[in-house]
């Protein structure tokens, strides 16, 4: 059976969160928002649980947590809520990456349709931005900045301590999209300074369709982002519509569990790497690694195999691996993925490059038998 190192893209759900949020659907099936009877007040006291249990894992309190669909929705409200307060404050100026995960690329192209200004940084070939020439676009009317901590693609981890250091003294927000590390670089998120952080549950272990976006409070105050749905008063009106009980729960064990395990995990997954580099190395396959892998998340390798397609690689090796070549929003779209364009390979370097991710269940034996697989029809290719 071939073993699925596409954990990026969605990582499967931990068997004990799937049992807690059977056990929900089944016991608490109420509204949470509804105030007439026991059914309502039980949901509720599982949703907040879920948000003190979300709360825990980021180092943050309860009451700075709101549920989303996901970190596209986190994303979203994240950027188009501040639109109110920049026009009122004419603070247009945005900056951010070129390689940011297109809920935040094409949301910040979307407002600069509507008059805002927008600089985007680009990566060295190494694949991470730098930190200072980020901050030395920061001008007066800048209102936000908004940085992937970890890069989907590339597993590249950028600089968001430094510019959240440095940004926490100005008048600027710091968004971090925290997609592909949240469950995973506890302490590192932990120690960020930020004002608004996304997250989805299914990255970590957790269900599809729910995620959070974390607003921390500066002076008591929370930043001033609007709804940008329309409904009812749940999220405190910031994500209206019916909270999903058990995905909430499903959220909420999800962290319980990143928390006690992130150490273990962190080991086994460099685990992994170790042997997947191992095999490459003994295989005589050509390739090369995409960024600076002395900074690239434990659980993330992006490579090109030389003369390779990774379409070709892909179809032939299915039988072997679930790989990618790009993220998995992006997967209908033939163009060479943008992220490592934006890094500076050529076209065909682009195209020769495939994306491997895995996590805390991956079967080490499973990986190295099937991985070799793959590595003989590289060669073969070769
Ligand atoms: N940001 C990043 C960095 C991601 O990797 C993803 C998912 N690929 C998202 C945002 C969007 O997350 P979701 O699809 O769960 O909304």
């Amino acid at each position: 059976m071939a073993v699925y190192l596409d954990y990026n893209a969605s990582a499967p759900i931990n068997s004990e969160v799937l049992d807690e949020m059977v056990r929900v659907y089944k016991n608490s099936y109420g509204n949470a928002d509804s105030r007439t009877h026991d059914f309502g007040e039980q949901a509720r006291s599982v949703t907040e649980n879920a948000r003190h249990q979300t709360a825990d894992l980021l180092g943050v309190n309860a009451d700075e947590v709101f549920f989303t669909g996901g970190s596209t929705e986190s994303n979203n409200i994240a950027i188009l809520g501040l639109r109110e307060y920049a026009e009122r404050t004419n603070k247009k100026h945005i900056i951010t990456t070129a390689f940011e995960h297109h809920s935040v690329l094409n949301t910040v192209k979307y407002l600069e349709k509507n008059g805002f200004i927008a600089d985007y940084i680009m990566p060295s070939r190494d694949g991470r931005i730098n930190a200072e020439e980020l901050l030395s676009h920061v001008r007066k009317d800048t209102l936000l900045v908004s940085v992937m901590h970890v890069n989907n693609e590339t597993g590249m981890i950028q600089p968001v301590k430094e510019i959240g250091d440095e940004l926490a003294g100005e008048n600027v927000f710091f968004h971090v999209d925290a997609t592909q590390s949240c469950g995973k670089m506890v302490e590192e998120i932990k120690a960020l300074n930020y004002d608004m952080l996304s997250l989805s549950a299914h990255k970590f272990q957790g269900p599809q369709g729910i995620g959070a976006l974390v607003l921390k409070r500066k002076k008591y105050r929370l930043p001033p982002v609007k709804n940008i749905m329309f409904g009812g008063q749940q999220e405190h009106g910031l994500r209206p519509g019916t909270t999903p009980v058990a995905l909430a729960a499903g959220l909420g064990k999800a962290s319980v569990l990143a928390l006690d395990n992130y150490r273990e995990n962190h080991r086994h997954c460099n685990e992994i790497k170790r042997v997947l580099i191992e095999e490459l190395n003994d295989s005589g396959a050509h390739f090369q690694f995409n960024g600076d892998q002395d900074h690239c998340s434990v659980n993330t390798i992006n490579l090109q195999f030389k003369g390779v397609s990774s379409e070709a690689l892909m179809i032939s090796t299915k039988q072997y691996c679930g790989l990618s070549n790009g993220s998995a929003c992006t997967s209908k779209d033939y163009s060479p993925s943008y992220v490592l364009k934006a890094m500076g390979l050529t076209d065909e370097e682009a195209y020769n490059s495939v994306r491997i991710s895995w996590g805390p269940d991956t079967d080490l034996e499973s990986v190295r038998a099937n991985f070799n697989q793959l590595l003989q029809i590289v060669k073969s290719f070769q």
